[in-house]
């Protein structure tokens, strides 16, 4: 058996609580059975989500204290400019304090009403974000990537039929830009190809189509690249991140991912042109440009996550410790999404609980019950969040109902692991002969899975 090597040792520790059986029956329904309204007091083991909940390194903290607070012209921003240089190869750096804003930064200069956007599965806010610009979101994701048991090692690639078939009808003028999430956060944590990221390019290259990246998880692609895809097998991180982002005219980015920080983003370019407009959209929606949003502090802390996370002793643990939760979840037949991504486990509701109608929401009473066995907070990426169809009104049935235990990065050990799978185990078992699931209490409009409450039918 190879052995596990974990690249750091802790030297600081965040007390945690587990609450009694009871007081975790009343604090779900004090929570109208929707876990994004828990205190994390209440929380014992936090799968919530891994963005901005990773543990920061000594290294971090110790940039932080070069902090460079000044409005205009910081040199913190300079050094994170430097580093996103480094490692992007992209030469123009608008920096933001979070992910959805540099979606409100570039979509507000590159999507007009009517426009469209193909992708593979976007992002819940990243759809919202073309929404609200009167845009639309076309998934062009192939077909694998919804099944949530075929195999196949890039399920986040993107279907050039598709692609093709949104140019035929929108053309040129109409698609605002093609977007490539890697990896693809709402299809599973699923990575895309170089194959498919170059072939991605070519198109949009033929067609005068700009493409980017939403680049939330770049490192951990890059390294399913290295793993899954013969020809990049010996190839450094570094320079299969670089070969990636060759292939892109730039990218949003959540640094709250491989950021490896609490907050912070940027968007970077390859266009100067593309860069001066969109400045006086990040003045006005972040701060100046050399902030944007972000404290020195902050920025420092982002241009040393961005070299740790692509360590490959780094990511091959943070990607183990993923595989290590799905696999023992497998070996006790527990349905999941396989292969196993980067960032998470998905659960398959509607397999989990087979015999409870697919419109009760199962996904999200798989959160519920864990949270009640065993006080571990996942999160719903399914029916709920998936909302209504803005033009029709109507529920949008997505391909899966899952339930995802994130992992954050560098932050629980293999008891915590072994204790998730315990609780997990333990609520499947028991749960096979239920036949009724979940409900709206009161649903709130827009991005409703954060607010909305549920009751048991
Ligand atoms: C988290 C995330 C975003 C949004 O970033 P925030 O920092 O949460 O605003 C966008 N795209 C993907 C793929 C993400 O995972």
């Amino acid at each position: 058996m190879a052995r596990t090597v974990v690249p750091y040792k802790i030297k600081i520790v965040e007390p945690i609580e587990l609450l009694s059986p009871l007081e975790r029956q009343e604090r779900i329904k004090d929570a109208g059975l929707n876990v994004f309204r828990l205190r994390s007091k209440y929380v014992y083991i936090d799968l919530l989500t891994d963005s901005g909940t990773g543990a920061m390194s000594h290294d971090q903290l110790s940039q932080m204290m070069l902090g460079d607070e000044s409005y205009a012209g910081s040199e913190s921003f300079y050094r994170l400019e430097e580093a996103i240089q480094d490692i992007m190869h992209l030469p123009f750096v608008i920096p933001v304090h979070q992910g959805r804003a540099a979606e409100q930064v570039l979509d507000h200069v590159l999507i007009q009403k009517g426009m469209v956007v193909p992708g593979n599965t976007h992002f819940d806010t990243t759809k919202a974000h073309i929404e609200f610009r009167g845009g639309r979101a076309i998934d062009c994701t192939i077909a694998e990537g919804r099944d949530a048991t075929c195999d196949h090692p890039f399920k986040g690639n993107l279907d050039l039929g598709l692609l093709s078939q949104a140019y035929e009808k929108y053309g040129r003028e109409q698609i605002a830009y093609v977007l490539i999430t890697v990896t693809c956060n709402s299809g599973g944590g699923q990575p895309v190809s170089m194959k498919n990221i170059k072939e991605v390019s070519e198109f949009c290259r033929q067609n005068g189509l700009p493409v980017f990246f939403d680049a939330a998880r770049f490192a951990e692609n890059a390294y399913f690249i290295q793993q899954r895809e013969d020809e990049h097998k010996n190839k450094s991180i570094r320079s299969i991140v670089r070969e990636m982002f060759s292939c892109v005219d730039g990218c949003t980015m959540s640094a709250k991912k491989d950021g490896l920080v609490p907050i912070g983003g940027f968007l970077a370019l390859r266009d100067e042109k593309l860069f001066e407009e969109m400045k006086p959209s990040d003045i006005l929606f972040e701060g100046f440009y050399t902030y944007g949003g972000m404290s020195g502090m902050n920025m420092d802390a982002m241009a040393q996550g961005l070299m740790e996370v692509c360590e490959e002793s780094y990511l091959a643990h943070r990607i183990n410790q993923t595989a290590y939760l799905g696999q023992e979840l497998i070996k006790r037949e527990v349905p999941i999404v396989t292969p196993i991504g980067g960032h998470a486990v998905f659960i398959d509701g509607r397999r989990f609980y087979s015999g409870i109608p697919e419109d009760e929401f199962p996904a999200q009473l798989v959160v519920v019950e864990i949270y009640r066995e065993g006080g571990i907070r996942a999160v719903e990426i399914g029916s709920c969040l998936a909302g209504r169809d803005p033009d029709t009104g109507h529920n949008i049935r997505p391909a899966l109902d899952l339930c995802r235990l994130t992992i954050p990065r560098r932050v629980y050990t293999q008891e915590h692991f072994d204790y998730i799978v315990d609780v997990v185990d333990t609520v499947h078992k028991s749960g096979r002969s239920r036949r009724k699931g979940l409900a709206f209490d009161m649903e709130t409009k827009g991005i409703r899975h954060f607010t909305s409450t549920f009751k048991e039918l």
